[in-house]
C-alpha cells in the first residue's frame, strides 16, 4: 500500500455504471484523458435496467458499436401490448420512429457494461480501476480537485480538471460534497422475479387491472416485475401467500409457476423518485441516478442516465480537453438535462396510481387507455415518447482542431 500514491487524469469520473462508462468511452474518444472508478470486481447484477431504447441504439450506432451490441444475446419488443382485465391492446407503436432502431432491446446490464468497457479499454485516454471506490472529493479553495480513492492496494489521491459523480442513486461523492437531493413523492415499491418459460410462450408486456404486472420475455425465462404500495412488503410467508394470490388472479396463467416461488426468488426494488436541485459545483458534476433516481416506470433510468453521459460529453469534451471548467460551463449540462428528467419524473408520479391498481376499480377502461384504442395514430405518439425519448441527445465527439458538430469515425482519435 502506497499511501502517498497520486493519478491524475483530465477527468475522473467515479462509478461505472451505464452513465459512468458511456461517459468515460466518450470523453476518452474526444481526447480526453479520463479515468473511471468502479467499486466492483464486475459488472454483474440482476434485476437491474436491461431496457436499451430506439434513441440509445441509434447513439451505439453513431459510437460504430451497434453490430457488436445486437451480436449479444438479447430480446427486441416492436411495440407494447397491454391486457387490461382480460382485453388485449397496443399501448405504444415504435414502428414510425424518426430512428434507425425501431425497437427497445431488453439485455442483461452486465453485457451492455462489459460492452462499453470493451470499447472504453480501446481508446489510449481510457482507463477503468475495478474494486476502487471513489470516497469524497479532494477540495481545495472552495473548489473540487479531484477525489480520494480506495483501491486493493489501499487509498490513494486523484488529481483532475473534473470529478464526475455516476455512483447511483446512493452516490458516495454526491453525498461527502454535501448535495442532498430532494425527495419527490413515491408511493409504489416493485418485486422483481424470474418465471421459467417456454421459448414459444407469448404474454403481453403489460398486465392490468387490480394491480400491474410487467413481464418482459428474456427467451427462456420471464422477467417479471410486480407493483405494490410503498413498504408493503414484509419479506415473509404472509406477504408472499399474498402477493401469489394477487399475480395469479391478474395472470392466471402463471398460477402455478408463481406458486412455486420462494422468498429468496424475490428481489424488492424501493423505488425512489429524487433529483437534486443543483447538478454540479465547482470542480464536481452529477449524472444519471447521482442527480435524478428515476422510478422503474417506462423503463428510462438507464436510457435517461446513458442521455446525460451523452450531452455532457457534447458539452464538456472539448473543454477538458484543454482546461477546467468554470462552473458556469458545468451548468449548461443540467441545463440541458433537467427538462427531459423534470417531465419524465411527473409522468412517473402520475402513473403510480394507476399502476398500483385498486380492486374496487371500475371495470371501464381508464380514459387514456380508451383514447389509444380508438384513435391508433396515438400509439405512435406513445411509442415516439418511450421509444425517442423528450430531447435524445446525439454523439458529437470533436477531435483536437475540430470545432464544429459532427460525428467522429469510431476507433482511437
Ligand atoms: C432493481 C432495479 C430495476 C431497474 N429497472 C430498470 C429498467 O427496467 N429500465 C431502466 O431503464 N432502468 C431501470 N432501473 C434503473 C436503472 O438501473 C438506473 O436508472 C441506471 O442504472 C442508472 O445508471 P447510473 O449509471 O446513473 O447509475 P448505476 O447504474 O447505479 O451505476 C452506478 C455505478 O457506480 C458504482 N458505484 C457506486 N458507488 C461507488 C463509489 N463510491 N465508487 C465507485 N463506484 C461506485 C456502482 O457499483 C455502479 O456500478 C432499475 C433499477 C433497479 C435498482
Amino acid at each position: 500500500m502506497n499511501e502517498n500514491r497520486t493519478e491524475t487524469a483530465d477527468c475522473v469520473v467515479v462509478g461505472g455504471g451505464p452513465a459512468g462508462l458511456m461517459l468515460g468511452l466518450l470523453l476518452a474518444r474526444s481526447g480526453v484523458d479520463t479515468l473511471v472508478l468502479e467499486k466492483h470486481a464486475d459488472f454483474l447484477r440482476d434485476f437491474r435496467g436491461d431496457t436499451i431504447h430506439p434513441s440509445t441504439q441509434d447513439a451505439l450506432a453513431d459510437l460504430g458499436l451497434i453490430d457488436e451490441f445486437l451480436a449479444l444475446p438479447h430480446t427486441e419488443m416492436s411495440h407494447v401490448t397491454l391486457r387490461y382485465r382480460g382485453r388485449d391492446m397496443v399501448l405504444a407503436d415504435f414502428s414510425r420512429l424518426p430512428t434507425a432502431r425501431k425497437t427497445i432491446a431488453f439485455m442483461p446490464q452486465w453485457d451492455f457494461l462489459d460492452l462499453l468497457a470493451r470499447a472504453g479499454e480501446r481508446e489510449p485516454g481510457f482507463r477503468l480501476l475495478r474494486r476502487t471506490r471513489g470516497a469524497e472529493p479532494i477540495v481545495e479553495d472552495g473548489r473540487v480537485v479531484g477525489v480520494r480513492a480506495e483501491g486493493p492496494e489501499g487509498a490513494f489521491d486523484v488529481r483532475s480538471r473534473l470529478v464526475v459523480a455516476a455512483d447511483g442513486r446512493d452516490s458516495d461523492v454526491r453525498a461527502a460534497a454535501g448535495m442532498v437531493p430532494r425527495k419527490i413523492a413515491s408511493a409504489m415499491d416493485v418485486l422483481w422475479f424470474r418465471l421459467p418459460k417456454d421459448p414459444a410462450e407469448r404474454q403481453p408486456f403489460v398486465h392490468a387491472g387490480d394491480g400491474t404486472l410487467i413481464v418482459i420475455d428474456r427467451g427462456d425465462f420471464f422477467q417479471v416485475a410486480y407493483v405494490i404500495p410503498a413498504g408493503s412488503w414484509e419479506g415473509d410467508a404472509e406477504s408472499l401467500a399474498a402477493m401469489r394470490t394477487r399475480v395469479s388472479s391478474l395472470v392466471p396463467e402463471l398460477n402455478d409457476r408463481v406458486h412455486a416461488l420462494e422468498l429468496d426468488d424475490i428481489k424488492l426494488l424501493t423505488v425512489r423518485l429524487e433529483r437534486l436541485r443543483r447538478w454540479q459545483r465547482d470542480g464536481l458534476l452529477a449524472v444519471g441516478d447521482a442527480a435524478h433516481a428515476m422510478s422503474p416506470a417506462g423503463g428510462v433510468g438507464i436510457n435517461l442516465a446513458l442521455q446525460d453521459a451523452i450531452a455532457t460529453a457534447n458539452i464538456l469534451g472539448p473543454i477538458l480537453r484543454n482546461r477546467r471548467p468554470t462552473e458556469r460551463e458545468l451548468r449548461r449540462v443540467q441545463r440541458r438535462r433537467a427538462l427531459p428528467t423534470v417531465i419524465i419524473q411527473r409522468v412517473q408520479r402520475v402513473l403510480q396510481d394507476p399502476l398500483l391498481g385498486s380492486a374496487a376499480a371500475s371495470p371501464k377502461l381508464p380514459l387514456p387507455i380508451r383514447a389509444l384504442q380508438r384513435i391508433p395514430f396515438l400509439r405512435h405518439v406513445t411509442g415516439r415518447v418511450v421509444g425517442r425519448g423528450i430531447r435524445a441527445e446525439r454523439v458529437r465527439i470533436r477531435t483536437a482542431g475540430e470545432t464544429s458538430a459532427g460525428l467522429a469515425a469510431p476507433g482511437p482519435q
